[in-house]
């Protein structure tokens, strides 16, 4: 029957993938939002069409930090010494923001202004402070955070082995530090080391490329977060000024007080990388056809999705009131801890139903799925593993402790 003479209606534009479904984006002040979308222009624009590259070929990608630094992010949510300021709930934002695109460039990100400057900015004295924090904010130094020896990682408050002794004005550093993130060529590293003298954690500022005894090996044949560079480092008599010891960081607290910052930003970064697996699993959705319909309009696959969107809001939820409670100075351990765990379940979870989303494609790297895949394992293990989380949260909990001392 012809329809000539008929009105043939065109087909629905489809929605657009949309992972901020409870519309938290409206509830930023306009500066921070507009921090928001310079960061996620940056990454769709600069970071999206190269990363692929760099994940098959296990490095850095180098040619973008010049673009990098013009957003002038160094020292997110840390006041004065050349450091950007802002909320902590900024720097939440901007941690899931960027694992959005990537979960390794975030990764490089946090390791450098939440590890390395956040150690300095909570553990160093004001001239400490002064003379490292700026370089570090203009990110002409890059930092990275020696903590997880290669026997020790889960028990690093009780069992660090690497050792730091005094000798006159100079400390001397002994021991092994594995998985450390921008290690392999990044300018200062902060060594957490076990006073012989009183047997208590201390931390250090070791200037990589210019200290004798002090080598790092890149670790190879990693299968998530690629990009970050991860290394093995070795110090032999490695001498240290008393100037270059943190004086505030007296004890592992001290590492606590950095680390429940920053395993927070890791919940921060598993609900940014399943928003960016959610949006490409929808468009992937959209547009795969069998049967002669898209994949999207199946039943099972449309649970699949909304399950996946429960778990992205669920996270943003949970990190978005953390990062509130940040922000009053509230936040403690134990809620950080279930920010982290939580989000990293989801996590893979939601990561898992997106790769299957994909079907046989979703095997294949360049559909993009499958380092978000990856990357979540990653998250899961590292700044405390989902375990030391519960260990935290259970103690919380039930007021017992089953921590093994
Ligand atoms: C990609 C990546 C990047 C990293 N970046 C850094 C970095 O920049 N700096 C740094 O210092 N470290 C870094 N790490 C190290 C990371 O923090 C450690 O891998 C992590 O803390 C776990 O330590 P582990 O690997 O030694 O595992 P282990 O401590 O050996 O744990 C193995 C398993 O045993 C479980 N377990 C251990 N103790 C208990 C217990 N008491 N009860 C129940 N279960 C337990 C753990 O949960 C885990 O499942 C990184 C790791 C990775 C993979």
């Amino acid at each position: 029957m012809s329809t000539a003479g008929k009105d043939v209606k065109p087909p629905k534009p489809l929605p657009s993938p949309n992972s901020d479904f409870y519309q938290l984006a409206e509830t930023l002040p306009p500066e921070e939002l507009a921090t928001l979308r310079q960061v996620r222009s940056f990454m769709e624009s600069k970071v999206a069409p190269i990363i692929n590259k760099y994940w098959v070929e296990d490095s850095f990608p180098f040619e973008l930090l010049p673009a990098f630094k013009e957003l002038n992010l160094g020292g997110l949510g840390m006041q004065g010494y050349g450091c950007r300021g802002g909320s902590k709930l900024l720097t939440g934002l901007v941690a899931m923001e960027m694992a959005r695109t990537d979960g390794s460039f975030a990764t490089f990100f946090g390791v450098h202004s939440g590890l390395a400057m956040g150690s300095i900015y909570a553990t160093g004295s004001e001239e400490q402070k002064q003379k490292w924090l700026p370089p570090m904010a203009r990110l002409e130094k890059i930092g990275c955070f020696g903590l997880t020896e290669p026997l020790v990682g889960s028990g690093t408050s009780g069992g660090l082995t690497t050792t730091a002794k005094k000798e006159g004005d100079t400390w001397v550093l002994n021991g092994q530090k594995k998985w450390i993130g921008n290690s392999p060529w990044c300018d200062i590293s902060i060594i957490w080391a076990r006073d012989l003298a009183d047997n208590q954690v201390k931390a250090f500022i070791v200037e990589n490329k210019t200290t004798p005894g002090f080598s790092v090996e890149k670790i190879q044949n990693k299968f998530g977060l690629k990009v970050v560079q991860n290394g093995l480092i070795t110090m032999k008599d490695v001498r240290v000024p008393e100037e270059n010891h943190l004086q505030a960081g007296k004890t592992f607290r001290d590492t606590a007080r950095v680390l429940r910052q920053t395993r927070y930003l890791v919940g921060w970064e598993a609900t940014g990388c399943q928003m960016g697996a959610f949006e490409n699993t929808v468009k992937y959705a959209q547009e795969r056809l069998q049967f002669g319909r898209p994949i999207g309009s199946f039943q099972l696959i449309q649970d699949l999705l909304s399950k996946m969107l429960a778990n992205v809001t669920a996270c943003q939820c949970v990190v978005v009131r953390a990062g509130q409670l940040d922000d009053q100075g509230k936040l403690t351990d134990a809620q950080a801890a279930l920010s982290k765990s939580f989000t990293t379940a989801k996590c893979r979870e939601t990561v898992a139903w997106g790769r299957e989303i994909f079907g046989g494609n979703g095997l294949s790297i360049d559909y993009n799925i499958g380092r978000f895949f990856t990357d979540a394992e990653a998250f899961i293990s590292y700044e405390g593993t989902t375990q030391m989380q519960n260990l935290i949260l259970g103690k919380a909990i039930t007021g017992l402790s089953a921590f093994v001392h």
